[in-house]
């Protein structure tokens, strides 16, 4: 293929983890690019907030006016790389708004204002790519708009935080509570010095976001995510856990559910749940990052690798900038934004699960048939049940730990069941509740 002489030009903005790699990448690579584009990259300038010399790149490049690099007439494609939500979205769509090719890597955005820069693209006819908003390295936005997109997607569900997968696979493997287990992956660098979106659940919910509106072409917010993060789990949960012959992941599930009437929903959710250690997503840990896919046709799919990090982010952004760059050398546009369904979001109260649900009680007779009755009352099956006595220091037995697993019930009706058991005078405590997913029962 002949190589252009006019370059496409790019502006990155973000010198930081992941911008700083793809701005490496770009000058790395250029021979091989311009050969797999059919014209070079040239880097026009790179966005910041502090532009010194000591950066590690030609200071001549740097810039802090992101609104005057986005509109210089030699740009073609914005990579936006910054994070902050501002002055993200301004300078993407006032990138598309000048007919402008947009990358971003920017989950907090995308899960907020994905509609209106989805339009701004559409209005202008711009390419707008993010691969590395979802899962880092792994291509998933990709399989589910193109690979896929003549397949019905049913299901999507993965790890999709790394510190999180960590933090829980430190629990899993050592028996250390949450609060030590966080303490590690801080002084390691795998939590951020404020945690709260990753154990929180919030960025996971952002991704869940993310993949529902595209698995499903259906506009979903990070406001529609149900969403719990992994500061309740505790080290007994995990004991519990492997009594059942299983493991705790933070899972983000997006799922095409039919309701009794036949009518589609879609149910986009996170929390941390028992899964089996048979599951694929079982033996996902550390840092790492997966993404089952189950398809009408395809059947399941799974996608694994590094879900964060500057080179392996870097990767999918380069991806999304090499497609970018083509479309603007050969003409025509990426797939456009499809939400043509509009399903409407299910609440998390229809949605059915197993559950998990751990009780401190009275230690006498008659107290196991009191629980029972209550699940049995609110049509919530009993798969198994399990009642150990609980010991005090002087091994004085004090009471007794009923430990049920449920068949599936929907959220509502075990929420009833909680309220009521914790009303019961031989129920001291409900020690936790935690859904399963992934068992076939
Ligand atoms: P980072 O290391 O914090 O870097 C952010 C960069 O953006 C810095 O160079 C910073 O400039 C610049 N910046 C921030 N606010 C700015 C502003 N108002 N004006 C101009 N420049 C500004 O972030 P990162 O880890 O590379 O992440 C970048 C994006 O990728 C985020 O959207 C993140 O969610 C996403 N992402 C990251 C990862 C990962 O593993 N790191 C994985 C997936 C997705 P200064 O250097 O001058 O401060």
């Amino acid at each position: 293929m002949a190589i252009d002489d006019k370059p496409v030009g790019v502006a990155v903005l973000g010198l930081g983890n992941v911008g700083s790699e793809v701005v490496r990448m770009i000058e790395h690579s250029a021979e091989d690019l311009a050969a797999r584009i059919g014209a070079p990259l040239k880097l026009r300038g790179i966005g910041v907030r502090r532009v010194a010399p000591d950066r590690g790149v030609p200071v001549e490049l740097l810039t802090d006016d992101i609104d005057a690099l986005v509109s210089r007439e030699d740009v073609d494609i914005v990579v936006e790389l910054m994070g902050p939500v501002e002055p993200s979205r301004k300078a993407i769509l006032s990138a598309l708004e000048q007919g402008k090719s947009v990358v971003t890597a920017n989950k907090a955005l995308l899960a907020q204002s994905a509609g209106e820069l989805a339009q701004a693209a559409e209005n202008s006819r711009a390419d707008l790519y993010f691969e590395a908003a979802v899962a880092g390295a792994i291509p998933v936005i990709r399989p589910l708009t193109q690979s896929l997109a003549g397949d019905t997607v049913l299901r999507v569900a993965g790890i999709v935080n790394g510190t999180t997968n960590y933090i829980l696979s430190a629990m899993n493997d050592t028996g250390t509570d949450y609060a030590s287990a966080l303490a590690d992956a801080s002084a390691l660098g795998y939590a951020e010095a404020d945690p709260t979106a990753d154990v929180e659940g919030y960025d996971a919910a952002a991704k869940a976001a993310i993949l529902a509106s595209i698995a499903f072409h259906t506009r979903v917010t990070a406001d529609d995510v149900y969403r719990e993060g992994i500061t309740k789990v505790t080290a007994e949960d995990f004991e519990s856990a492997k009594a059942l012959g299983c493991t705790i992941k933070l899972l983000a599930i997006c799922e095409r559910i039919a309701t009794d009437e036949g009518q589609q929903r879609v149910s986009a959710r996170v929390y941390p749940a028992l899964v089996p250690l048979d599951h694929p997503l079982a033996a996902v840990n550390g840092a790492f990052n997966a993404v089952v896919v189950e398809a009408e046709a395809a059947g399941r799919l799974m996608f694994y690798g590094q879900g964060a990090g500057g080179a392996p982010t870097a990767s999918a952004v380069m991806g999304d900038l090499v497609m970018a760059a083509r479309n603007r050398v050969q003409g025509g546009r990426g797939p456009r934004d499809s939400k043509y369904a509009k399903l409407p979001i299910s609440p998390i109260g229809f949605i059915p699960t197993r559950y998990y649900v751990s009780l401190y009680v009275a230690d006498r007779p008659g107290v196991l048939s009191s629980v029972a009755a209550e699940f049995a009352k609110r049509e919530v099956s009993i798969a198994e049940v399990r009642q150990e006595g609980v010991v005090n220091d002087g091994g004085e037995r004090v009471g007794a730990r009923i430990a049920v697993l449920t068949h599936r019930a929907t959220d509502a009706a075990l929420s009833d069941t909680i309220a009521a058991l914790e009303d019961l005078d031989v129920v001291a405590s409900v020690a936790s509740v935690l859904r399963m997913e992934g068992s076939e029962e």
